[in-house]
């Protein structure tokens, strides 16, 4: 349960807002996020992290000299979108390249590669570590479809401190694989975590049990067993954290002790204790450990235990100094504070349009308000949908995206229909967070650039436009029919409303509704191939995909402001 909150909507943004308040000597406020407010030399590779809201110290508390230059915030639990990450990388950059570092996960994977795409078409070297430490999130032979949870910290640290010393991109790229490559995380969790603003929490651990393997969105555990002694929790996560070594480990380890949320510190020293007896005993020296929270789940009552077997390297950047908010380790050189001056983020101006297209822009806008107010009366339902093996957020994120993208267009007066949809397709995006935002605001923008702001487009183009925005969702999601997501519903609407576009376009459009909606209903016999739901696939079955559901309602909606014509 969150106590202090306002709107819940704002509630990621104001969380940020009070950080970069409370801590202006280490961060200062970007579009989209946080950047170092100190200088960093020019010529350095810059570190940038970041993911969702409801993690702290995770992700906007690890920027500072040797930790990232900057970190892209998301809404609570989504990723933030491309054009944040965008916005943060070209705030951080110093001119030696960049090296991306986030949790696997697919609306992460999504926004971070767009906006590392973007850049490099700018011809800024871009590379990527997505880190997957969490061993519960997928089996040994499938280690790269893993999630990131806490071993966050020792990947982003030992890229930082690389790029401290002065080291190549190449280099800095090579010793957070490796550092990745060297880290394991196990977690179990005592209750659940509530959303700001909901009331009740997304998932929820018997009295006397405890969920073995659980995520740090409140994906649920892999198991449920009786809750053990605090020493018994100890064995527990150590003979499974060793049960997977690397390939070439050695006696030197870190270990990091995470509380998820609302384990007392003194809770976890009890379990530290019997932790590092645990792991001398098997023959290792603990280097530089940490106990506390790093990567936390909201209000989640739990922990997870981390270790990264060190080489000479790994141990010389994890013990290196670093000054953040939440991080700190030796001392650091005093560096001077960047000059305050705003980001370059001002939206630009909106160009000429005909009248013929503000009046199809007044079409779109009404269009939007409708969607949004059907995600409204749907967003319990679609959430359910979502917890069942999700996060349970689908609906309250698809809300968000509808919501700013209604905004967006109300406040657009005097676009064209080009710019209020890029404009509303961008909004989307970066409010609605997660996998669906990245996904609409993608296709919303791809159809948006299809159209311009001075003609009216004929049927073609609509049914073009149309096609184009579900294959960019197919060719950025990478998904397949079968899989379990919205492309079940988006193939056959597409399909259909191709094949029947002779019949004109409202006809057309009614019969490609039908077949989405079945398509979707049909979902429930699949298992999640794809997405968050992937690591829960069985318990999906039975429950149609929360995605392909909001698809077909949303065509549905869309249906009365198709042209007749
Ligand atoms: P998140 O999974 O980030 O929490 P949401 O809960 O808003 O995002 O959306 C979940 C939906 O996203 C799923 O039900 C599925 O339809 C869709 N989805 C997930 N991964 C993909 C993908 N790779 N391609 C297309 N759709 C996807
Ligand atoms: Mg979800």
């Amino acid at each position: 349960m969150t106590h202090l909150v306002n709107d819940a909507a704002d509630f990621a943004d104001q969380a940020l807002d009070g950080l970069v308040a409370a801590h202006g000597r280490y961060i200062r406020k970007v579009h989209g996020g946080v950047a170092r407010a100190t200088e960093t030399d020019a010529g350095q590779v810059a570190v940038v992290i970041g993911g969702g809201t409801g993690h702290y110290p995770a992700f906007a508390g690890w920027v500072g000299p040797g930790l990232a230059h900057g970190a892209a915030c998301g809404n609570i639990f989504a990723s933030p979108s491309a054009s944040q990450v965008y916005s943060v990388l070209k705030a951080a950059s110093r001119g030696g390249g960049i090296l991306l570092s986030f949790g696997n996960y697919t609306g992460d994977v999504l926004n971070f590669g767009r906006a590392a795409d973007r850049l490099r078409t700018e011809g800024v070297d871009v590379r990527i570590v997505a880190v997957t430490d969490d061993l519960a999130s997928a089996p040994a032979a499938e280690s790269d479809q893993r999630r990131g949870v806490a071993g966050d910290l020792a990947v982003f640290k030992v890229a930082a401190a690389a790029a401290e010393e002065g080291m190549s991109l190449d280099d800095v790229e090579r010793v957070a694989q490796r550092a990745n490559d060297h880290t394991r995380t196990m977690g179990i969790a005592f209750s659940g975590c509530t959303l700001p603003g909901a009331d009740h929490p997304l998932f929820t651990v018997p009295a006397g049990k405890m969920s073995v393997g659980l995520g740090i969105h409140g994906e649920p555990g892999i198991a449920e067993v009786d809750l053990p002694t605090a020493d018994e929790i100890a064995r527990l996560l150590v003979d499974k954290v060793l049960f997977e070594k690397p390939q070439d480990h050695g006696r030197r380890i870190t270990v990091l002790l995470n509380g998820l949320g609302t384990v007392k510190y003194e809770e976890l020293f009890v379990a530290y204790r019997r932790v590092a007896e645990l792991l001398e005993h098997e023959g290792y020296t603990i280097v530089d450990p940490e106990v506390g929270e790093q990567c936390t789940s909201l209000d989640m009552a739990g922990l997870s235990l981390t270790v990264v077997w060190l080489d000479e390297e790994l141990e010389r950047l994890w013990t290196a100094p670093c000054d953040t908010p939440a991080f700190r380790k030796g001392a650091m050189v005093e560096r001077k504070r960047v000059s305050n001056k705003k980001q370059d983020d001002e939206i630009a101006g909106i160009p000429e349009s005909s009248a013929a297209s503000r009046a199809l822009a007044g079409r779109f806008a009404g269009a939007l308000a409708d969607v949004h107010r059907m995600l409204v009366d749907n967003e319990s339902y679609l959430g359910g949908l979502d917890a069942v093996a999700g996060d349970g957020d689908h609906g309250i994120g698809m809300v968000r995206g509808a919501r700013a993208a209604d905004e967006s267009a109300q406040a657009s007066a005097g676009a064209g229909a080009r710019t209020l949809l890029v404009r509303a397709a961008d909004a989307w995006a970066e409010r609605a967070g997660g996998t669906s935002g990245a996904l609409w605001g993608m296709a919303i923008g791809t159809a948006a650039r299809l159209l311009d702001d001075q003609s009216v487009p004929g049927q073609d183009v609509a049914v073009r436009a149309t096609t184009e925005a579900i294959d960019a969702i197919i060719s950025l999601g990478g998904a397949e029919v079968g899989d379990k997501t919205m492309v079940d519903a988006a193939i056959p609407f597409r399909d259909t409303l191709v094949a029947a576009k002779g019949e004109g376009l409202g006809g057309a459009w009614a019969q490609a509704v039908a077949a989405a909606d079945e398509a979707a209903r049909e979902t429930a016999d699949l298992a999640a191939k794809r997405g968050r739901s992937r690591t829960h696939a069985e318990k999906s079955i039975g429950t149609p995909d929360p995605g392909a559901v909001s698809f077909a309602k949303i065509v549905a909606v869309l249906r009365p402001h198709v042209s007749p014509s």
